[in-house]
């Protein structure tokens, strides 16, 4: 059928589902607001006519706004197509086939083992602990060639503290990969600490606090060589992540700080008010740094709870995995979302 032995032997990641019109949709942790009206603007302003010409390939304007709102240096970004394409980069990019590997926990982000193994790159896994939060003493003591680390950690939830992490990138000579997604929701991001270490480099992305999750952009923030590293990369794939609407509209998002505050604001108090609720239902509920809920169904398992609500129009993220059958994922929504979903939760629940 033509296919190479890669592509018919990989594992692809397999996305949230995205059903639209008529559910509630918290299943894939996008942001209930709208963009930013600056952001809105611009994508509404911008010239079809400047389409003819490629886009800037490095981003300019959209760097130097990130810089600004990140406190670091334009030459110290670099900006992809989604931060997914920033982490994929990664892997070719610090890490060799023969080499002893990138590290990352059990339970994190789905898409490090589907790049590391299209990569080919060796992968050392480290057990989450008992209460589901990263063992960065173990990861410490492993035998890798660097570090993959979500902060806060899908799809748990928690979030590692700016000073534990500070501590173990110091004591740690190896390349640490900071995938801050869900930072904005926690606010101990590690973005500046780049200017004094030279292996960290900090991941974040439009997607989640800024509401631009259609636009598909991502950024990676670090010393000079490991950008030069991701450049070339990049460079051997596709000179032009990031089309030029999508560097205008990010750039309009990123320095619009009080309406992405205020945002995030608004995510953050609803957390707090749905995970009391959901607790208050006698469930076990992980202490949140994200916009999003860990919540376990230990009588049911969570592909149960995930059906039930799909036939309510409500839909939510589950796993039929080791370690995670029992959870089911749920992104925040906005009030009246969170209780329909309450509301459908206790006749299911009953
Ligand atoms: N990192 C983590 C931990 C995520 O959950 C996601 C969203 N699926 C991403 C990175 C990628 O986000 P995006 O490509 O939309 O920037």
């Amino acid at each position: 059928m033509f296919l190479s032995r890669l592509a018919e032997s990989v594992e692809p990641y397999t996305a949230g589902e995205q059903i639209g019109e008529g559910y509630v949709k918290l299943n894939t942790n996008e942001n209930p607001y709208p963009p930013s009206p600056r952001a809105a603007k611009t994508l509404r302003e911008s010239d079809a006519s400047r389409l003819r010409l490629y886009p800037q390939p490095n981003a300019d304007g959209l760097r130097r706004a990130i810089a600004q709102a990140e406190g670091v240096d334009e030459e110290n970004v670099f900006c992809a197509n989604g931060s997914d394409e920033a982490l994929a980069l990664c892997f070719p990019a610090f890490f060799d086939e023969d080499g002893k590997g990138a590290c990352f926990a059990d339970v994190t982000y789905s898409f490090y083992p589907v790049f590391a193994s299209f990569f080919r790159i060796p992968t050392v896994v480290v057990p989450v602990k008992e209460d589901y939060s990263i063992d960065l003493a173990a990861m410490a003591k492993a035998d890798c060639g660097g570090y993959f680390i979500a902060n806060p950690n899908a799809p748990t939830s928690l979030g590692i503290g700016r000073a534990q992490i500070e501590a173990f990138v110091a004591s740690v000579d190896k390349l640490v990969i900071l995938d801050e997604a869900y930072m904005d929701f926690f606010g101990e991001s590690c973005a500046a600490l780049t200017k004094r270490y030279a292996n960290l480099l900090v991941v974040k992305t439009f997607s989640k606090s800024y509401s631009l999750a259609g636009m598909r952009c991502g950024y990676a923030i670090g010393q000079s060589g490991l950008i030069e590293g991701l450049r070339r990369m990049r460079d051997c794939f596709n000179s032009y992540p990031v089309d030029a609407v999508c560097q205008a509209v990010c750039a309009a998002a990123v320095s619009d700080r009080s309406y992405h505050d205020e945002t995030v604001r608004l995510v953050v108090s609803e957390r707090e008010r749905l995970k009391t609720a959901l607790r208050s239902r006698g469930l076990w509920v992980a202490d949140s740094a994200s916009n999003f809920l860990f919540v376990r169904f230990s009588e049911t398992g969570g592909k149960y709870i995930y059906e039930s609500l799909k036939a309510k129009k409500i839909l939510v993220r589950f796993w039929d995995k080791p370690k995670l059958s029992e959870f089911c994922r749920i992104t925040v929504g906005t009030p009246s979302q969170n209780e329909a979903l309450l509301e459908a939760l206790d006749t299911i629940l009953r």
